[in-house]
C-alpha cells in the first residue's frame, strides 16, 4: 500500500472544493474509469442525437418539398462524421479521447441544426433552432459530459449559433436575441447539472479508491495475523498450532493414500545447562540456529518443520518409512553438530541434539496423530537414556553406538 497515495486521497477527500481536476496519475486514472462506466451512454445519447436530425426529414418532401433535398444534404453532412465516431467508439483511441469527442459531435449536431433552420421554411425554421437547446441539454446529461468539455462546448455551440444567423441567415434582431437568451438560460442550467454531476462522481471516485485501500489494508493485517497465530515468535517456524493442524491433514491424506506418515521429534541435549552458562539470551541465539537446521530438512509439499514447545522441535515427513525417517534425523543430528555451537558443560563441547523418529501407515487401528507423536517421544526418550546426541526409532532396538 502507498502511504503518499493515501494522503493525497484524504487531502483531495477534506478540500475538494470547486476544483474539478485530480493530481494527473489519478485523473488518467478516474477518467479511464469514466469512460468505461459511461461509455455506453455516450453511444446512446450520439445514437438519439442521429435519430433526431434524421426524423423530422421524412416530413420534408410533404411540408417543404423546395427545399427538401438541400435539408437531406445537410442531414447526411451533419450524421457522417458522427455516425464515423460512433464506429470507432469502442477503440482505444476512441477511450482516450472521449470528453473531447463529445464535445465536438454535440458541436456539428448544433451546427447541423443551425444549417437546417436557415433553409428549412417559416414556420418550421424556428423548431429547428428551438431543438439546438434540446440537443445541448441532451447530450451535456445524457452523454454525461464533464463540466469543461460542457462549457467549451457550448461556447462554440453559441458561435456557431450566432455566426449561422448573423453571416448566412437573415433573421430579425428580436429573434436572435431570443434565441440566444434561450441557449444562455439552458447552457447556465446544464452546466450546472454538470458541474455536480461530475463532481459528486468525483468524490465517490475517491471514497471508492479509499476503500479498496482500505480493503487491502485488511486483507494485509489478515494475513499477518494468520502469519502470527501460525509462526513460533522466536524461531520464524511453525508453531505448535501450526503442527496439529498440519499433521491432521496429513494424517488423513497419508491414510487416504495407504502411505507412510514419518515423524521426527527432536531435543536439544542439556540445553538448561546451556542456559546456565551462557544466558538466556545466547539459549534464544541457539533455538533459532537449531530451527533454522531444522526448516531445511522440510523439503516435499506436506513436509513441516515446527516448534513443539521449548527446546523440543518436530520435523513432519510425508511418505517416509521408518528408515527413511531414521535417515533424514542421522543428517540432522549431523548438521546440528555442525553448527558448532560451543556447549562447555556438554561432554561432546558443542551443541547436541537428541532424536526420536516414528512412522506410521495410518489405518482404522490408530486413534490419530497422537500415536505418533507418542511413538516419536517414546523413542526420543530411549535416545535420551542412551546417551543423547542420537537417532532412536521407535520399534526398532537401539544399536547402543553412544556417540557422545
Ligand atoms: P535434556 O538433555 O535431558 O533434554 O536436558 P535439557 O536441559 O535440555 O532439558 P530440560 O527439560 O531440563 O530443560 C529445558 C530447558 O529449555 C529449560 C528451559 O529454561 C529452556 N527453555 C525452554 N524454552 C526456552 C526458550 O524459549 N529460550 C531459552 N533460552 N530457553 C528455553
Ligand atoms: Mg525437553
Ligand atoms: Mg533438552
Amino acid at each position: 500500500m502507498d502511504p503518499t497515495e493515501l494522503n493525497t486521497l484524504r487531502h483531495l477527500l477534506d478540500n475538494t472544493g470547486w476544483r474539478l481536476r485530480f493530481p494527473d496519475v489519478l485523473e488518467a486514472e478516474f477518467q479511464g474509469d469514466y469512460t468505461q462506466r459511461y461509455r455506453s451512454h455516450m453511444i446512446l445519447s450520439g445514437l438519439l442525437g442521429v435519430l433526431a436530425i434524421l426524423a423530422p426529414g421524412v416530413v420534408d418532401p410533404f411540408w417543404m418539398p423546395q427545399v427538401a433535398s438541400e435539408l437531406w444534404t445537410i442531414r447526411g453532412i451533419t450524421i457522417a462524421p458522427i455516425l464515423l465516431l460512433l464506429l470507432i467508439s469502442r477503440t482505444s483511441f476512441a477511450s482516450r479521447f472521449m470528453q473531447p469527442i463529445i464535445a465536438v459531435s454535440s458541436n456539428i449536431f448544433v451546427a447541423g441544426l443551425v444549417a437546417l433552420s436557415l433553409t428549412a421554411l417559416e414556420p418550421i425554421k424556428h423548431y429547428y433552432s428551438g431543438a439546438i437547446t434540446l440537443v445541448m441539454l441532451v447530450v451535456f446529461v445524457l452523454s454525461r459530459l464533464q463540466f469543461m468539455w460542457g462549457l467549451l462546448s457550448a461556447f462554440f455551440m453559441l458561435v456557431s449559433l450566432n455566426m449561422g444567423f448573423l453571416v448566412f441567415g437573415h433573421v430579425s434582431l428580436q429573434l436572435l436575441i431570443i434565441n440566444n437568451a434561450v441557449f444562455l438560460i439552458s447552457a447556465i442550467f446544464a452546466l450546472i447539472g454538470c458541474f455536480l454531476f461530475e463532481r459528486s462522481l468525483r468524490q465517490n471516485y475517491l471514497q471508492s479508491r479509499m476503500l479498496s485501500f482500505e480493503k487491502v489494508d485488511l486483507e494485509e493485517s489478515n494475513l499477518r495475523l494468520q502469519y502470527l497465530t501460525a509462526i513460533d515468535g522466536l524461531t520464524q517456524i511453525a508453531n505448535r498450532r501450526s503442527l496439529d493442524m498440519n499433521l491432521g491433514t496429513e494424517w488423513q491424506r497419508a491414510m487416504r493414500k495407504g502411505e507412510p506418515l514419518g515423524l521426527v521429534m527432536m531435543d536439544v541435549d542439556h540445553f538448561k545447562l546451556f542456559n546456565d552458562t551462557y544466558g538466556h539470551q545466547a539459549g534464544d541465539e541457539c533455538l533459532r540456529g537449531v530451527a533454522g537446521a531444522l526448516k531445511d530438512f522440510a523439503r516435499r509439499p506436506g513436509d513441516l518443520a515446527a516448534r513443539y514447545g521449548g527446546e523440543e522441535f518436530v520435523l513432519v515427513l510425508t511418505n517416509a518409512s521408518a528408515q527413511q525417517a531414521r535417515m533424514v534425523a542421522e543428517r540432522l543430528r549431523d548438521r546440528i553438530e555442525e553448527l558448532a555451537i560451543p556447549h562447555q558443560n556438554s561432554s561432546h563441547g558443542n551443541v547436541t541434539a537428541s532424536f526420536g523418529v516414528a512412522s506410521i501407515i495410518p489405518g482404522s487401528g490408530h486413534t490419530g496423530p497422537e500415536m505418533l507423536l507418542l511413538a516419536a517421544d517414546q523413542a526420543l526418550y530411549r535416545a535420551k537414556e542412551s546417551g543423547r546426541n542420537r537417532v532412536s526409532v521407535d520399534g526398532e532396538p537401539d544399536s547402543g553406538q553412544a556417540v557422545a
